[in-house]
């Protein structure tokens, strides 16, 4: 019989992790939810989540994530507040660190997400939290009757654009292409919203300020070369997410862009190692996936562990 401290550790508290905490403490097996930074992850900062079946008025971010994880207490699963710092796949029970301590674990279920990724333009870095934003649900309220900048022409740009046409009093989307990528919906909702304007075929090259925060932006159309500024007091960042698998680098197999590689198990190329959520989905970044993806990797779980104690699953392998 293989000793460790936990049956399951799952590593990120977003919906895919709090599904898997559920779905494993309801399973009986001894876990431990390491929640990362924020419980919740990127869905917290949702101001409403309306396309989550089951809630037809929509649910706030936050109110979904205490939701989640007093379903997973229910079922015995326990959390703490603290992040991964380490993790040692290379051995069975896999070993892992946090800045509390370390601990033991037959299985562990990666659900650590994706964050933000960033444009890398001078001023991004130094007027990011004075004028610089990733998350307009955050700090679109300090934006109140003023000029801002959203740049993207995602889903997020364009659906974060029109959230921030509450507080501010002109919002204009910087999108490097003449046509956006969000859907119909967001775009018609977008064009019919007198507060937002569009600047089409051009890059963000500088965000400058001085020591009261953003001033504006440096602006190239990429189709003539030709250079402008935009003064605005804000600039909201959405071009995509980049997955947070940076201490699983050498671990697991992962494509090119640091998602790392599943099967329709959700299992990864470690035995006994399972991801859900963003940080193996480059392309759906929707709660309920990563909430079904977390439940998949659980159920995985608990028949891994049946497996190594000889126990037989119902329903088979
Ligand atoms: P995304 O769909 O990848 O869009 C990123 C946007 O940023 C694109 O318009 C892209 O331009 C632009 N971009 C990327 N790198 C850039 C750079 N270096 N400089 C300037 N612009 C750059 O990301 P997302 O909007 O975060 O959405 C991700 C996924 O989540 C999508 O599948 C989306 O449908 C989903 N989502 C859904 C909802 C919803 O259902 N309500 C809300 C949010 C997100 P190009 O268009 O030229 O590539």
């Amino acid at each position: 019989m293989i000793e460790a401290d936990w049956d399951v550790a799952i590593l990120g508290s977003g919906p895919a992790g709090l599904t898997a905490a559920i779905y494993c403490g309801r399973a009986e097996l001894k876990t431990v939810v390491i929640t990362g930074r924020e419980i919740g992850g990127q869905i917290a900062l949702t101001e409403n989540l309306e396309n989550f079946p089951g809630f037809p008025e929509g649910v706030p971010g936050a109110e979904f994530v205490q939701l989640l994880q007093k379903q997973a207490e229910k079922f015995k699963a326990q959390f703490e507040f603290d992040e991964i710092t380490e993790v040692d796949l290379s051995s069975h029970p896999f070993r892992l660190k946090t800045y509390g301590g370390e601990f033991t674990s037959k299985s562990v279920i990666i659900a650590t997400g994706a964050s933000p990724r960033k444009l890398g333009v001078p001023g991004e870095a130094e007027y990011t939290g004075r004028g610089v934003s990733y998350c307009a649900v955050c700090d679109g309220f300090f934006y109140r009757d003023k000029k801002v900048a959203v740049v993207g022409g995602g889903d997020s740009a364009v659906e974060e654009g029109i959230y921030l046409t509450k507080f501010a009093d002109e919002v204009i989307i910087i999108h490097r292409r003449d046509r956006l990528r969000a859907s119909q919906l967001l775009q018609d909702m977008a064009f019919a919203n007198e507060k937002i304007g569009f600047v089409w075929d051009s890059v963000v090259e500088e965000i400058v300020g001085d020591e009261n925060g953003v001033k504006g932006v440096k602006i190239r159309n990429v189709k003539t070369d030709e250079r402008s500024s935009l003064d605005v007091e804000g600039v909201f960042i959405y071009i995509g997410h980049e997955p947070n698998t940076k201490m699983f680098e050498g671990q697991l197999d992962m494509d090119e862009r640091g998602f790392i590689l599943t099967d329709d198990h959700q299992r990864t190329n470690v035995e006994g190692v399972f991801a859900a959520g963003d940080v193996q989905d480059p392309l759906h970044r929707q709660a309920v996936v990563a909430a079904g993806t977390g439940a998949v990797a659980a159920i995985e779980a608990e028949k891994f562990i049946a497996a190594l104690e000889g126990r037989s699953y119902p329903g088979g392998p």
